[in-house]
């Protein structure tokens, strides 16, 4: 995919002119990671052939209902990515935006759909992520009996890949010794704990006050789970906070004013090439 060189310089330009940096992360961010992207069946089935093998799709494993009809199978499949985002290095396009916010006045704030704490890894500071859909690296009860959020550091799941089923026993909650439950939004999901992922959305709007011209780099976020659009938009809409769109994205990438940017490329490679244009800016 060849990348427009005066589409680049427009994208570096909005940034060098910024006084604060948002970034919006959707799935597409962390493919460059070598993190599989669940849109699409078969997308899907390709990273846990078990389940296709059982008929089960991303929402079905992805819901309650998976944990209370089949906890092996339901931790199988979140364990397993569990101990995937621990071992995946964040790829370089993180250090790029991370930089990048060090030379802006107010500094670099996440907005993530991803659950996977990879900006934490890439050493954002943790108090200016916002995951709207939180965090598989914390627990909650799974029934719930309680508001409580803790860490999910002390469990180490041993999957049985081939299978997708966990082999040891699945993390308790210390209140009521039921089952606990990553901390992330599920489908048909009205037991999820909100209270961790609205902290940050909180902590996120007291920041966004304070700034002027923001400019949002938007990455690999897609209209089918639109959380990280919806957000773009309530930044950068006419109603919003006057701010300026970079949207980087390898399908769909339109953006919705002339003075946005678009860029029809994964992140990654989008990243590299803005990074490029602004090393002669920022030496
Ligand atoms: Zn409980």
């Amino acid at each position: 995919m060849s990348i427009d060189e005066a589409v680049v310089k427009r994208a570096a330009g909005l940034i060098a002119a910024a006084d604060a940096l948002i970034v919006g992360a959707g799935a597409g961010m962390g493919v460059d990671s070598g993190l599989p992207d669940f849109r699409g069946e078969e997308g899907f089935w390709r990273a846990y052939p078990a389940l296709r093998q059982a008929h089960i799709d991303f929402y079905n494993i992805a819901s309650p209902a998976a944990f209370f009809e089949s906890p092996e199978r339901a931790w199988g499949f979140y364990g397993h990515r569990l101990a995937l985002y621990r071992n995946t290095t964040p790829h370089s396009g993180f250090a790029f935006l991370k930089r990048w916010g060090e030379n802006l006045p107010h500094g670099v704030s996440v907005f993530t759909s991803n659950v996977d704490g990879q900006f934490q890894k890439a050493g954002f500071d943790p108090n200016r992520i916002h995951e709207c859909h939180g965090s598989i690296s914390h627990l909650q009860c799974l029934e719930p009996c309680c508001e409580e959020i803790w860490s999910a550091d002390d469990f180490q799941p041993d999957v049985d890949e081939q299978n997708c089923l966990l082999r040891n026993p699945p993390p308790v909650c210390p209140h009521c010794g039921g089952m606990a439950r990553p901390n992330v939004l599920m489908f048909g999901d009205s037991g999820w704990i909100a209270s961790r992922s609205g902290a940050q959305g909180d902590r996120q709007a007291a920041w966004l006050a304070k700034v002027r011209q923001p400019v949002v780099i938007e990455l690999g976020a897609g209209t089918a789970i639109p959380s990280v659009r919806h957000f773009s938009r309530y930044v950068t809409g006419k109603f919003g906070f006057g701010g300026r769109l970079i949207r980087i994205n390898p399908n769909e990438c339109e953006v919705p004013n002339r003075q946005d940017v678009s860029l029809k490329t994964g992140a990654a490679a989008g990243l590299a090439a803005i990074a490029e244009v602004l090393g002669d800016v920022w030496k």
